[in-house]
């Protein structure tokens, strides 16, 4: 392939998608370089609660909101079962005796009320009318935010993906990004296993990748790579999706164990515990069966144990752990989009960059989340 385009994306996972979606919905032509299959990165190994439940940070928090305002435009623009959206609402919860404590709540709470974050106390009768299936305990008490959901991400990312080819773009698979056309600050285009694309602009949004990328882009044998990987691992227990109405988070203070109702009729489980258990995936199962055994309590450990399956994926994860999106140093041309938490910034990051490649004027909301925080080379 020899091809001109106004802008190349690289990756085509959920933030490369949307970011290649908002730049054609403004009329940039955009051709998406994928080096193996549309969402097959992390993408399709994420546990996708979309929320800003966990982000107290202040302006991490508001582009988690502009995030999850994009996924409930999107499901309205094209029905949620075309963009796989649960807005299920997420239920966390306390007992006098657990590890995460009702004072924690109260904490949560007042945090979040602060933020202007929907969130409502939920009592006790309460707490069962919501998950009757869940053993609660004597005295517990639940947090409820309603805005907070789940997302079928790799069926969000298709429906992105046709979308632009509708609209004129395309995606281009197992077609791996080698190199370059021409040099800092001014690139040229890029270099594809399929040959070259020419473009007036480039954006890496290669998920864990994209630090490599950037150092070929700049062509710097020094180059530095403020983005790296953080292995999660994930279980899933067959059939047991209607034991939970949403996402819930159970009361394990530091070791947070999140659960979830998933596509196919699953139980999605994940916790931090099991992501320390990587090279141990049949300990990783046990040790979340059991887990979920504790607050299932009629539940049969073996049967449970014999319908688990594991999956790790890979975090893409800035040196401090905050959004990375905007101008390249060193490149007045080449753009970088790299987040954890990109299933729900998508939206926001996407829309957010492609009026800044467009000519309008640059979101407040991007302001502390700039590449030039960071070193590249
Ligand atoms: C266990 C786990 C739990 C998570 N939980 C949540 C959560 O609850 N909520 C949330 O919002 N986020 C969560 N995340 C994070 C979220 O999934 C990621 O931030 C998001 O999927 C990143 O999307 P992406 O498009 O940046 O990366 P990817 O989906 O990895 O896409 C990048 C693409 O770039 C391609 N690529 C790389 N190099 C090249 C190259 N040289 N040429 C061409 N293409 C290339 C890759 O093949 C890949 O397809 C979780 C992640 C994990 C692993």
């Amino acid at each position: 392939m020899t091809e001109r385009t106004d802008c190349v994306v690289i990756g085509a996972g959920l933030i490369g998608l949307a970011i290649a979606h908002a730049l054609s919905g403004r009329g940039t032509s955009c051709r998406v370089i994928e080096r193996g299959r549309i969402a097959g990165g992390t993408t399709s190994t994420t546990f996708a609660w979309l929320n800003a439940t966990s982000k107290l940070q202040e302006d991490y928090h508001r582009l988690n909101v502009a995030g999850m305002e994009g996924h409930r435009s999107w499901a309205s623009r094209w029905g949620s079962d075309v963009t796989g959206h649960r807005q299920t609402g997420c239920l966390m919860w306390a007992g006098p005796d657990t590890a995460t404590t009702l004072d924690d709540l109260e904490r949560i709470f007042d945090h979040l009320s602060c933020l202007d974050y929907p969130c409502s106390r939920v009592g006790g009768p309460e707490l069962a009318d919501l998950e009757p299936r869940i053993s609660f305990g004597h005295g517990a008490e639940g947090l409820l935010m309603p805005l907070d959901g789940w997302l079928d991400a790799p069926r969000l990312a298709r429906h992105l993906a046709e979308d632009i080819v509708r609209q004129g773009g395309a995606i281009h698979e197992e077609a791996p990004v080698t190199g370059f056309l021409g040099t800092a600050p001014l690139l040229a285009g890029v270099v594809t296993a399929d040959g070259p694309v020419h473009a007036e602009t480039i954006v890496i949004a290669a998920g864990t990748g994209t630090g490599d990328i950037a150092a070929m882009a700049l062509r710097s044998r020094e180059a530095l790579r403020p983005v790296g990987s953080d292995p999660g691992l994930l279980v899933e227990i067959a059939g047991a999706g209607a034991w939970l109405n949403r996402v819930v988070c159970f009361p394990e203070g530091d070791d947070e164990l999140h659960m979830r109702p998933n596509v196919g009729g699953g139980l999605l489980m994940g916790a931090d515990a099991s992501d320390r258990m990587l090279s141990d995936e049949v300990r990783a199962r046990r040790h979340l069966a059991a887990r979920a055994q504790h607050y299932f309590a009629r539940l049969d450990a073996a049967d449970v144990m014999a319908r688990t399956t594991a999956r790790v994926g890979h975090r893409p994860m800035p040196a401090d752990g905050r959004s990375i999106v905007g101008l390249l140093p060193g490149c007045d041309n080449v753009f970088v989009a790299v987040t954890h938490s990109g299933v729900t910034l998508a939206p926001a990051i996407g829309a957010l960059l492609a009026d800044e490649i467009t000519g309008r004027p640059a979101s407040p909301l991007l302001q502390e989340f700039r590449p030039d925080r960071f070193a590249w080379t």
